[in-house]
């Protein structure tokens, strides 16, 4: 992209890294000292933005590189935003809500010195929730006097959560997926898709594409997954996944492993459960015309690789997930001007800003001959080195 050097390797390191370490009271009366991060990637578009993980597994490094997918994730959608992630090393399954609670509000207190409404807005991620949302807007605001909707988004809408916001990122997969069936010219009403992961994400965009019409032949979640080569009822998948906690064992299906589930012959795959499901290892095992990555960084570069040269056509995370974080942004304007949309409006304004820079990236990606993935790159790099250059750097 022939970018100058000073902003090649600004966006080659991270701007803002803190490294807390906590006491938290257990339920058992002892104490526990945690390790939490916040950082900010890059915030020359904007204040940072970005989720909070609560995951055993979390380091620093994943932290900093997940902020890095947020600064080029609010650049590809262009909302006024840069990036940044935070994490706090535990495993929230293992953990009362009393715990939970308490952990929070202390990681709260230590994060407060970088976090505001026009500095740096967390979000949910892997492990955390809009009630996990709600002790940091108010331990914020304890310790402002007064209350601070906007300084976290993906709160209840009790207290200043955005209508629309819980299925935001499964609705913007889905209209990615209508805008790049139209592209490839392949309708979506009968196509077959399979979707890994059914949380969140992957619950929406399955019951949103069956609604479209599609055919959702296979489902799964981390303990195993379900296939109906004719169609699987979503709604009744969805139901027996919440009674039962899976969808493994569901009737009128037989049993998959994840790995099948990757493999199968579909039009459309949609990863939405974690990183690097399709590998070097298995990519060359993908038989599905299109991928949608619901998940951040469900293919290694390694596969990437494979899936191009095999043709599939892949829709890139930063694009295809950016549901989210749009809606984060229109809660957080609805929390700075204290008005509050319609459902309707959200969906509608997502549609628009989905429908621009699904366009962009696609122009992007034909214009340079690229995939669809290094498009977004480039478009993300370009608005972001092209922010940095305006704004200068002084003395
Ligand atoms: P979630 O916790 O609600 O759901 C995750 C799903 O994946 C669950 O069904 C779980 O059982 C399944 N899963 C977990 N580990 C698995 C494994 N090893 N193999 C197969 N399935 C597994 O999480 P979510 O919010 O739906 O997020 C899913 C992905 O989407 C993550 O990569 C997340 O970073 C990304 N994402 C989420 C949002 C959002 O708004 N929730 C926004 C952008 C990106």
């Amino acid at each position: 992209m022939n970018i100058a050097e000073e902003w090649r390797s600004r966006l080659s390191e991270c701007e803002r890294e803190l490294i807390v370490h906590f006491p938290v009271r257990m339920d058992d009366g002892g104490v526990k000292v945690l390790t939490g991060f916040r950082v900010v990637h890059n915030d020359t578009r904007g204040p940072a933005k970005g989720g909070l993980r609560y995951h055993p597994d979390v380091t620093l490094d994943e932290t900093r590189a997940l902020a890095a997918l947020m600064t080029l994730k609010t650049a590809v959608v262009n909302i006024p935003y840069g990036g940044a992630k935070g994490a706090v090393v535990c495993n929230p399954e293992l953990m009362s809500q009393g715990e939970l609670e308490r952990m929070t509000r202390r990681y709260t207190s230590e994060i407060s010195i970088l976090i505001g409404p026009d500095r740096d807005i967390p979000a949910p991620d892997v492990g955390t929730n809009p009630q996990v949302m709600a002790w940091i807007m108010d331990t914020f605001s304890m310790i402002k006097g007064y209350t601070v909707p906007a300084v976290v988004t993906g709160k209840p809408v009790t207290v200043g959560g955005s209508k629309g916001r819980f299925g935001a990122t499964g609705r913007g997969c889905m209209i990615n997926a209508r805008l790049v069936a139209e592209h490839l010219g392949i309708g979506l009403e009968g196509a077959t898709v399979a979707v890994q992961g059914f949380g969140n994400v992957g619950s929406v965009v399955a019951r949103l594409l069956a609604r479209e019409g599609s055919k959702i032949v296979a489902i799964s979640d981390v303990k195993g997954g379900i296939y109906n080569e004719k169609r699987l009822d979503v709604e009744a998948v969805f139901r027996y996944s919440q009674q039962t906690g899976s969808v493994v064992d569901f009737k009128d299906a037989e049993n998959i492993t994840n790995a099948e589930l990757l493999a199968l012959p579909c039009d459309i795959l949609v990863p939405a459960a974690i990183e690097n499901q399709i590998v070097k290892a298995n990519a060359a095992d993908v038989k599905a015309r299109i991928i949608l990555e619901g998940a951040n960084a469900p293919t290694t570069p390694e596969a990437d690789k494979i899936l191009s040269d095999n043709g599939v056509f892949v829709v890139p995370d930063i694009l295809v997930n950016a549901g989210g974080v749009v809606v984060s942004y229109f809660e957080w304007v609805q929390g700075l001007q204290a008005f509050f949309w319609s459902e309707d409006e959200v969906n509608r304004q997502l549609e628009t800003v989905m429908h621009n820079a699904f366009h962009e990236v696609l122009e992007m990606s034909q214009q340079e001959k690229v995939s669809m993935r290094n498009a977004a790159y480039m478009l993300a790099i370009k608005r972001i080195a092209g922010a940095m250059e305006t704004r200068g750097i002084f003395p």
